[in-house]
């Protein structure tokens, strides 16, 4: 057997423990076997870099996650034969048998000193929830079977830390409809936590949809460069924020700002700002990536094949640089305020989340010029594919209009358009290619698919493409990869027209 210490690998810090978070960057050769006793084998033999010596992994309760390409084994810890709240260690086994990815959120042995015991009973706790719910007796109240005895880790300011007992305890209401879950104190019988689990809240808010410029063309005052900050009221649309949680804040299912320094913050959920307002830029890139994943789940990708399994952490303004990032380190995406504001244009927004979309189905996409390439060329894709159906004819193919509103080069305005005439004998793989430039062929292959068969099906098989994609990819792979998927998508009904559009780019061979 192998060795299975890991030595070549990159992490992500712990900042509650000082174990690591997240070990990933490295591909290690596992024995063959089930994947509860794979992850068993790898994990044992780097317990001390994960400082899992003397933590309780419970192999027995592990889940197993199968997605397209990989196996996920996720393995509760135990402490005092009970669960700890929300610890656990996460082994990720690709398809070939290479574990790429390890999660820690286990607490170390030294952090579970109990403060206290169980002195409450059960039916004091339970009491103890409903009267934290409702202040009116029974109310319609039920309590769920499943109460839970478990451990809370508390950590205090002072950086000491310690173990809590509590009851994990379900309270349901018919009518209003509400989903209460309730942590006791076992032994103080304070509410250590409590949250209704079914609410997602919905907020309002109003938003440029895609930017500003479009709705004020034929109006006597149209756009005329990027210093405008006052607008009227027809540049905006009002949009409800989904996915919410209950903290004032745009902490959401699906994306969270909580990188945004000086966050916005709104316990009735009014997000309502205008672009010269702090806060606008978060609430944008809340509204426009929440709307995108929401996209992607419609097109199939939910449940069990979702792409995103936290909500994307995103920091609105995270530069004064003409520059925003996604980062497959920290899996966040950062905008800058250089020039126009990146946030303040939607197809700048989700030509990120874009990135994003990669990283998430393809780790680290992009790392050869091809695909970093391809890479750019999807984001841009991937935004005007989104807005098309809203746009004027003479804007369609433009990206980025309002961020690139001052730039005097194209008109009309734009960061870049998707209908260059470039082929794949333009591809500078000199040092100075841009993949930006670059990216413009491969944008506008995508763009001639979404031209011949309709977004529907054009977005279906560009984004299922990528499954099957590594991050050193090329375009003739990538190309293959799109027919491919029409193949197990739609039965190859448009090989033929795909076959002429990647023909004509000079991007192959794809027989
Ligand atoms: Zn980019």
């Amino acid at each position: 057997m192998a060795p299975l210490t890991l030595k070549n690998f990159r992490s992500i810090p712990g900042t509650a423990y000082g174990t690591p978070k997240e070990l990933w960057d490295f591909r290690l050769r596992a024995p063959a076997g089930p994947p509860r006793r794979v992850a068993r084998h790898v994990l044992a033999a780097n317990a001390d870099l994960l400082g899992l010596e003397g933590v309780t992994l419970d192999f027995s309760q592990a889940k197993v996650k199968h997605s397209l390409a990989a196996r996920h084994v996720i393995i509760p810890q135990r402490f005092r034969r009970l669960r700890l709240y929300r610890a656990y260690v996460t082994v990720h086994i690709a398809k070939d048998q290479h574990v790429y990815l390890v999660k820690n959120r286990a607490v170390p042995a030294a952090y579970t000193k109990p403060d206290a015991g169980f002195t409450k009973t059960r039916d004091a706790a339970e009491r103890i929830a409903l009267r934290s719910v409702s202040r009116r007796r029974r109310g319609g109240l039920q309590i769920l079977p499943r109460v839970e005895r478990m451990w809370f880790p508390r950590l205090a300011k002072d950086g000491s830390s310690s173990v809590r007992p509590a009851y994990c305890i379900h309270v349901r209401r018919a009518r209003p409809r509400a989903d209460w879950i309730v942590f006791v104190d076992g032994h103080s019988g304070a509410i250590i936590r409590k949250y209704d689990n079914r609410a997602e809240r919905t907020g309002v808010a109003k938003v440029f949809d895609p930017n500003p410029v479009l709705p004020l063309l034929r109006t006597p005052h149209p756009v005329k460069n990027g210093r405008q900050r006052v607008f009227p009221d027809i540049a905006y649309n009002d949009v409800r924020l989904s996915g919410l949680g209950d903290n004032g804040r745009l902490d959401g299912s699906r994306v969270t700002t909580n990188l945004t320094r000086d966050r916005i913050v709104s316990s009735a959920r009014d997000f309502v700002r205008n672009c010269n307002e702090p806060g606008f830029e978060e609430v944008m890139a809340y509204f426009h990536i929440d709307r995108a994943m929401s996209y992607l789940e419609d097109l199939g990708y939910r449940g069990s094949r979702r792409l995103f399994y936290s909500p994307i952490p995103v920091n609105a303004r995270g530069t004064r640089e003409d520059n925003s990032e996604y980062s497959p380190h920290t899996r966040s995406i950062m905008y800058g305020t250089g020039g126009v504001d990146d946030a303040e244009d939607a197809e700048i927004i989700l030509h990120e989340f874009g990135h994003a979309v990669q990283d998430a189905i393809c780790p680290q996409f992009g790392q050869s010029k091809e695909a970093a390439a391809m890479g750019e060329g999807f984001g841009d894709y991937f935004a005007v594919s989104f807005f098309a159906a809203e746009k004027p004819e003479a804007y369609r193919e433009s990206f980025g209009s309002w961020d690139g509103i001052d730039d005097p080069t194209n008109r009309p305005p734009c960061v870049r358009r998707v209908d260059s005439a470039m082929t794949y004998e333009s591809f500078d793989h000199g040092p100075d290619g841009d993949e930006h430039d670059n990216g413009q062929i491969w944008s506008a292959t995508l763009w001639d698919i979404w031209l011949a068969v309709g977004r529907p099906i054009a977005d279906r098989i560009i984004i299922e493409s990528h499954f099957q994609l590594d991050g050193h990819t090329t375009f003739a792979r990538g190309a293959r990869a799109i027919i491919d998927a029409d193949r197990n998508l739609f039965g190859g009904r448009h090989l033929e027209q795909l076959r002429r559009i990647f023909r004509r780019r000079g991007i192959g061979p794809v027989e």
